[in-house]
């Protein structure tokens, strides 16, 4: 294949054949299209969400949003190899992350900005028909994708899609530095807020259950580790619930100062019992559920190669692709420091995984 020629035929992918069920299938590359590129995947972070998917209990499953087969993967790094009518040849051969919310660009909520929550959004590898990043090759709007800055390598740069929806978090809080900060939970998410904050001059306190988090929390810049019972009351501008726990209900009014922003980022498998609504009153809070940004990832990308964020805090290994089915075992497990697992996808050839 000569540079910039788009390849045909067929390629291996990673796919959720049915709950549980992680195979190696062969699936068609896909065709050109204008505005698009095409990206050899080098490397595919896992999530909370991809857990979700696989096990059949994701939202967005059992909706009949998104159905199995699920060729997942929407935190990813690549490089360009091709690129479709009227996208700007120069792209390829650059490293690249990618957006992976699609949009209809065309709906009241789109033409607001809003473009993460268009009732007709895709989300790659994630919500509706579209394949993720989990592939030799993916698919996507030019206008989805951001180079990746010299010196920051691709497996850390695809912290880059979780790092958006923090900096979201941020930007909808109007956190102010100085502000004092709870973070709520010592995930991606959670500890990426409190690099963050940490950035910001901010005092950011953590909050959570595992003590290897809390402890990777503090060293990343925490001012304090607490657990949920032991944590201080009205005492945070700004809270971050990155746990996406339904027991945290409780904690979340009680954590919050008067006029405090209560930011949720995780997504509770059910509604939330014991959120003290007369605090939202006396203490004058405000609420906001927050999924995925806008016009964030430069950003993001920036606080990645300036060191303002460090992803090999975050990354506790990379797993060759036969190790697939481990490193989705691997995220169940409790007492990570690292909560992160990436997958090499450079020796995706069509073998089963692990
Ligand atoms: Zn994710
Ligand atoms: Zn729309």
């Amino acid at each position: 294949m000569s540079a910039g020629q788009w390849p045909a035929g067929t390629m291996p992918a990673l796919v959720f054949t049915a709950p549980g069920v992680l195979s190696v299938e062969r699936v068609p590359v896909p065709e050109p299209a204008a505005g698009e590129v095409l990206v050899r995947v080098a490397y595919l972070g896992i999530c909370g969400t991809d857990v979700h998917l696989l096990d059949g209990s994701s939202a967005y499953v059992s909706s009949g949003l998104t159905h199995f087969p699920i060729r997942f993967g929407h935190e990813w790094a690549g490089e360009v190899v091709a690129v479709g009518p009227s996208v700007p040849a120069d792209l390829v051969g650059e490293r690249v992350v990618g957006e992976p919310f699609l949009s209809c660009g065309q709906c009241l909520t789109c033409r607001g900005g809003h473009y993460n929550l268009c009732p007709d959004r895709y989300e790659l590898g994630v919500r509706g028909a579209v394949p993720g990043a989990a592939a030799r090759y993916l698919r996507i709007p030019a206008a989805n994708v951001h180079v990746v800055p010299a010196g920051v390598e691709s497996a850390h740069a695809l912290l880059a899609e979780p790092l958006v929806t923090v900096l979201s978090a941020f930007e909808e809080a109007a956190a102010q530095p100085g502000e004092p900060v709870a973070v709520l939970g010592t995930g991606t998410l959670g500890l990426l807020a409190v690099q963050v904050a940490a950035a910001m001059r901010s005092p950011v306190d953590v909050i959570g259950i595992d003590p290897e988090g809390l402890k990777m929390a503090l060293r990343l810049g925490a001012r304090a580790a607490w657990t949920p019972q032991d944590a201080p009351s009205d005492a945070y501008q700004v809270v971050i619930e990155a746990t996406g726990s339904a027991a945290i209900g409780p904690v979340l009014t009680r954590v919050a100062g008067i006029a405090g922003r209560v930011l949720q980022v995780g997504i509770p498998g059910r509604p939330v019992d014991g959120v003290d609504l007369a605090a939202f009153v006396t203490k004058g809070l405000r609420l906001s559920g927050v999924l995925g940004g806008v016009d964030l990832m430069p950003r993001a990308l920036h606080l990645i190669a300036d060191g303002a964020v460090s992803p090999t805090a975050l990354i506790e290994r990379v797993f060759p692709v036969a190790g697939a089915r481990e490193a989705f075992d691997r995220m169940r497990e409790a007492g990570r420091a690292r909560p992160k697992l990436v997958i090499d996808l450079s020796e995706l050839q069509g073998e089963e995984p692990g």
